[in-house]
């Protein structure tokens, strides 16, 4: 026999074989059912998800000689076959793309007017219908005003806005769904099994992936690698579609999570070395990403479209990433999957990123070093100096996977308000009156630099919710400083863009910080030239406050190079301790 296409021949012949479209073939087959069979049809949907297939079935199913109480077509009567070979002279498949003119048109209306032959019904598919010229529209309106009967028309596009009201109004519509890749790879995998073709799962995910939804896409694939290889591998689809080993984004993520940016720019070269497309590196992780990102959230893999074997993998790969660090990493890899549509130098451009993602540091969960200050505080004030216990840290914490103690005082807030710090536990007594440690409460009159700071996460996160990118970058944020009303943020000066960003969302944050403290300050964003303190202290107006009270924890840190000035042994035992219990370092 003749080789033959898996598209096909693997073509469904009735109604339940259609992958994916059950919402369509269950409203066709009641159609059949109750003998209530519309004139005029409209299929839409992507290309290759089952559009004219359903619409041969369809007219089979009309005209079958044998179809008694099932809504399927036998597939064995004379018309049936007729159909299958296209020659039956009752079904007429028309290309809209080629046949679009108005005298196409006028030569259709002249043939529907003809009695059907064998049949009961005269179907007219016209595919690509939105190809069609105005006038062909306009000609073809006459006969769908007034059909005859025994005549059904079924309209098939991938561009229905293209087609015009007039039409469509006289349609009964079906929208054609984008197939599920699980749907796909399971529908492939039937297909090798029943073909005798050596197939394992995780090599069909990825052709099913790669098919986006369009089942005969999906085929077309397969055949191209069973005639490449007769065992379909992920190595070989890899080696067919140019696709870039799996692996490498484990690895690639495991190293931004370590913070070891030469491994990325090891693997970057190791898939260039090996032939790969730098673009399909990148997509390929941007997908990689998503799915640690939907594994996060969903605190499982079970619901992502990829192979069993997968989701372990998945699971673990996910434990050292905070939700925060991974919604970065997808965000940065979109962009830079645009950027290099248009950048001359993509593999550079990609360098940069990964390096960059590698360096920005584990996210920090500010309302837990908040809950342990307030403990601290608790057992300050209750006890002079003692400090707590400190907490074992868990292998599996961010602040542990933290890669070094620079990027660590960059660590991002996460994006929730942190929880309100109680206030201190005073005891009565001369004890307590004599303790220098008591955090004084914030000072009342108009606002300074330190309130402000206390205040910064919330600020964050309000921004945050009307302008994401504004607020991402306000946490940039190396020292500010109040003159009057007016509040000046600095930024380190390769931050430029982020600054931009800021900068133009400054009533969104002069609002913020007015809804939250009640100060209505005006906003402006500033390089950092390194004046003034890092540690954000006002430095003319506002006064120096004694250097016994407990800071409350800095959400804005100085630039990296300023991390290691602090001395720890020039402190007073209550900061030493304060920083003990954050992880803190005096900047
Ligand atoms: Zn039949």
């Amino acid at each position: 026999m003749a080789y033959q296409v898996t598209a096909r021949k693997w073509r469904p012949q009735r109604f339940d074989e259609v992958v994916g479209q059950q919402h369509i073939t269950t409203t066709l087959t009641n159609a059949l059912h109750s003998g209530r069979v519309a004139q005029c049809y409209l299929f839409t949907g992507p290309r290759g998800v089952g559009k004219t297939t359903s619409a041969r079935i369809l007219a089979k199913a009309l005209n079958c000689k044998d179809r008694s109480q099932t809504p399927d077509p036998c597939g064995q009567c004379p018309s049936c076959v007729a159909i299958t070979d296209s020659t039956s002279m009752d079904v007429l498949e028309i290309d809209g793309a080629s046949n679009n003119s108005v005298d196409d048109v006028r030569e259709l209306r002249e043939i529907v007017r003809y009695i059907p032959t064998e049949g009961a019904y005269k179907v007219y598919i016209i595919d690509e219908v939105h190809m069609l010229s105005t006038a062909a529209f306009n000609a073809l309106l006459k006969t769908l005003e007034e059909p005859p009967p025994r005549v059904v028309f079924v309209f098939a596009t991938t561009e229905v806005q293209e087609v015009p009201e007039t039409i469509l109004s006289r349609c009964q519509r079906f929208n054609f769904r984008r197939i599920p890749t699980t749907l796909i790879a399971s529908h492939l995998e039937k297909i090798t099994n029943e073909e005798g073709i050596s197939a394992d799962q995780e090599s069909l995910y990825l052709l099913a992936h790669r098919a986006d939804g369009a089942l005969r896409d999906a085929e077309s694939l397969l055949d191209q690698v069973v005639s490449f290889s007769d065992a379909v591998s992920a190595q070989t689809v890899g080696e067919v579609l140019g696709l870039v080993d799996r692996t490498v984004f484990f690895d690639a993520a495991q190293a931004i999570a370590a913070g070891d940016g030469a491994r990325l720019l090891d693997l970057v070269a190791a898939v260039i070395d090996g032939g790969g497309d730098i673009e399909e590196f990148v997509r390929g992780f941007v997908e990689h990403s998503s799915h640690m990102l939907f594994t996060k959230v969903q605190s499982s893999a079970d619901k992502l479209e990829v192979a069993d074997t997968e989701r372990v993998r998945y699971e673990e790969a996910v434990a050292d990433l905070a939700e925060q660090d991974l919604l970065r990493i997808v965000q940065t890899l979109m962009e830079l999957d645009a950027d290099l549509r248009n950048s001359l130098q993509p593999r550079f451009r990609t360098e940069l990123a990964l390096v960059r993602l590698a360096h920005m540091g584990n996210a920090v969960d500010v309302g837990r070093l908040l809950s342990r200050l307030a403990s601290l505080e608790a057992a300050v004030g209750a006890g002079g100096t003692r400090v707590p216990p400190r907490r074992p840290t868990s292998p599996a914490s961010p602040t542990a996977q933290s890669p070094a103690p620079a990027t660590r005082q960059r660590a991002e807030a996460v994006d929730q308000p942190p929880p309100p710090v109680p206030p201190p536990i005073r005891e009565e007594g001369p004890e307590a009156e004599a303790s220098s440690a008591v955090p004084t409460p914030p000072p009342a009159g108009p606002i300074d630099v330190n309130e402000l700071q206390t205040h910064w996460p919330r600020v964050t996160h309000v921004v945050r919710e009307t302008q994401p990118s504004a607020g991402t970058f306000l946490q940039e944020v190396t020292r500010m400083q109040l003159e009057g009303s007016v509040l000046t943020l600095f930024f380190a000066p390769e931050e430029r863009f982020g600054m931009g960003q800021v900068g133009k969302a400054h009533e969104a944050v002069s609002s913020a910080i007015a809804q939250i403290t009640g100060h209505q300050l005006r906003v402006r964003c500033s390089p950092d030239q390194g004046g003034g303190g890092a540690t954000g202290q006002d430095p003319t107006p506002a006064p120096q406050p004694p250097k016994s009270q407990v800071q409350p924890p800095a959400p804005v840190t100085g630039p990296p190079q300023q991390a290691q000035s602090g001395d720890k042994k020039d402190l007073t035992p209550p900061v030493r301790a304060v920083l003990d219990a954050i992880d803190g370092e005096i900047v």
